[in-house]
């Protein structure tokens, strides 16, 4: 197997498309697991470590830019004031060992169905940078990123720049169910962000479909059902929860059943909304 260091992002680049076959290695936390158990033997690894540019995140124009090597463990301290909804998924993620390492871009190229970054990344409306030699930069909305299971929108010569998204306008919550509280796959999960400016809550579910995905009939009915100067009622909290679990398709398997996911997608939704809206109100009263 071949071991290409790029150090530049250019350089990186003009790799990937040089041996399109050659698999970016970022904090190595699925791509070392998968050699380790032979799921995957690749022609040569990609590493991106020593491209300083990955590991730096800007705001600019109120949209922060947030490079693809940025690990969980600076995105929690550094950037969860601004994203605490991917700061809360963040803090989910394996281990501190893990999180120093593992990077949400490692996470969209996986881009597994149990990935804890990619609710809120959805609820968010996050953009994904992917970039190629040939072709140049290109912007995909996080909603049509992920195609199938543990398959992304990148082409075989594109790499991951960074990811594109909004500091939270209103308040956001991931909630995850494992069997355990630590050091493990979801279940399922959901993530909601409020944007109040727009009337608007975005959604994120996790682990319950072939994709990580938005739940846009919830959404509309929010949009269309809430009293954004009153409290939630408790129906339409239990209604949204229905709606964001009837977006799954989720399967029986060793982490639990449909029929378990589907009930917990409803409870977790319902609770993610009550908790955002609750903030959200008493921001609101404070501020009257
Ligand atoms: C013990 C353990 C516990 C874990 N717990 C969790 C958990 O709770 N939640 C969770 O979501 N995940 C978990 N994971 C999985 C893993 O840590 C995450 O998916 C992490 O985000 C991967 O990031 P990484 O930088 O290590 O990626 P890497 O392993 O380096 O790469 C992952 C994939 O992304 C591709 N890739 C990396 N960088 C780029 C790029 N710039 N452009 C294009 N493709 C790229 C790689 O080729 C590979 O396919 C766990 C893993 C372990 C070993």
């Amino acid at each position: 197997m071949d071991f290409i260091r790029a150090t530049t992002w250019v350089d990186a680049l003009a790799a990937k498309a040089a041996q399109p076959g050659a698999v970016p290695i970022q904090g190595g936390t699925d791509v070392m697991v998968e050699i380790n158990f032979d799921v995957r033997r690749p022609p040569a690894l990609l590493d991106l470590t020593p491209v300083a540019e990955l590991a730096e995140w800007s705001e600019r124009d109120g949209v922060l830019r947030i490079g693809a090597g940025v690990t969980y463990a600076r995105l929690i301290a550094e950037l969860g004031d601004r994203l605490p909804g991917l700061a809360q998924a963040s803090r989910t993620v394996g281990s501190s060992q893990i999180r120093n390492r593992g990077t949400v871009g490692g996470n969209l190229g996986a881009a597994s169905p149990a990935g804890d970054a990619h609710p809120p990344l959805l609820a968010g409306d996050a953009v994904i940078e992917a970039e190629s030699a040939a072709r140049g930069v290109r912007m995909i909305p996080a909603a049509e990123f992920y195609l199938g299971v543990k398959r992304n929108a990148l082409a075989p010569d594109e790499l991951i720049r960074a990811v594109h998204v909004r500091p939270a306008a209103g308040p956001q919550y991931f909630a995850k169910v494992g069997t355990r509280n630590a050091m493990v796959i979801a279940v399922c999960s959901v993530a909601v962000a409020l944007h109040p400016g727009e009337r608007r809550v975005g959604t994120g579910v996790g682990s319950a479909a072939p994709t990580p995905l938005r739940a846009a009939e919830a959404e509309e009915y929010l949009a269309a059902e809430l009293d954004w100067d009153s409290g939630l009622p408790a129906p339409v909290a239990a209604r949204f929860g229905e709606l964001v679990s009837a977006a799954a398709s989720p399967i029986d398997d060793v982490r639990g059943t449909a029929a378990y996911r589907r009930h917990a997608l409803a409870v977790l939704a319902r609770r993610t909304l009550t908790w955002a809206w609750n903030d959200y109100r008493k921001a609101a009263e404070r501020c009257a």
